[in-house]
């Protein structure tokens, strides 16, 4: 008996580290990315030309300055939701966001990408939005991980349509992402949410990718009491949706 209490405060003890270890890891990412954002918009200002004329030597390190920040804070994106979908993932820090100005937040971001590729992005927006209860964090990373797929999955001069609405049925956000892009086969469907699967086509379209984007926005999602499903043609164009609750 007395073995079994003494494995059993053990075995307690180490699922405190370890949640410990957990929220540390939450919390240096967050800070990390939050000083990464600023580092961002202070070299778009430079690259926009906010702050006046650049020779182009000094145009060239900025370019590659921000290029390598882009990569940290895509590692620290991931880091922190590898760390959220974990066995013992960290509670939600839920709190009411306005969506539509996170959308458009996000979006922006992505302007610099949509732009070297040729890619119109359009949003599709209610002209009222109720504030829903989620972690924003995690809801941008679901944002991210759907809108970089479509962009990094669509043809050169390729259309991306994001919608947003408030689903009269149900209490209920919609958010849904279409590209015109390579799209993905019936047989490859079943595998899409799976850890580290790529469909060929993906590779060979785009070199790099982990094939744990939509592993981790589903679980996401699904942390939020929300769905995520997909409609799909090959060489058509994909449209992923996701419902989140109001509250
Ligand atoms: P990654 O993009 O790093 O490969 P993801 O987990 O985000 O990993 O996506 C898994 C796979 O799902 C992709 O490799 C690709 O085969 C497919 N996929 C995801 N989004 C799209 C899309 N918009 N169009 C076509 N295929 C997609």
């Amino acid at each position: 008996m007395d073995e079994i209490e003494k494995l059993k405060s053990e075995n307690e003890k180490l699922r405190e580290t370890n949640a410990t270890k957990t929220d540390l890891i939450s919390v240096s990412a967050h800070q990390l990315r939050t000083s990464l954002s600023a580092l961002k918009w202070i070299l778009k200002m430079f690259i926009d030309k906010d702050l006046g004329k650049m020779s182009a030597e000094q145009e060239g390190f900025i370019e590659k300055a921000y290029d390598s920040n882009e990569r940290m804070i895509a590692l620290v994106n991931k880091l922190l939701t590898l760390n959220h979908t974990g066995e013992n993932s960290t509670v939600l820090n839920i709190e009411k966001i306005d969506l539509l100005k996170t959308i458009e937040q996000i979006l922006f971001e992505f302007s610099g990408e949509t732009f070297n590729r040729g890619i119109e992005l359009t949003l599709l927006k209610p002209d009222k939005l109720p504030l829903i209860n989620c972690d924003k964090d995690m809801i941008r990373v679901i944002i991210q991980n759907l809108v970089e797929n479509a962009i990094k999955y669509s043809f050169p001069h390729g259309k991306i349509f994001i919608s947003i609405r408030n689903r009269k049925d149900s209490d209920e956000i919609e958010i849904s992402v279409h590209d015109n892009g390579i799209g993905i086969s019936k047989e490859n469907s079943k595998n899409i949410f799976n850890k580290f699967f790529r469909a060929t086509n993906a590779i060979k379209k785009e070199g790099t990718g982990s094939g744990l984007g939509l592993f981790t926005t589903k679980n996401l999602v699904e942390q939020h009491k929300g769905k995520i499903w997909f409609e799909s043609e090959p060489n058509n164009g994909t449209t992923f949706f996701v419902t989140l609750p109001i509250n």
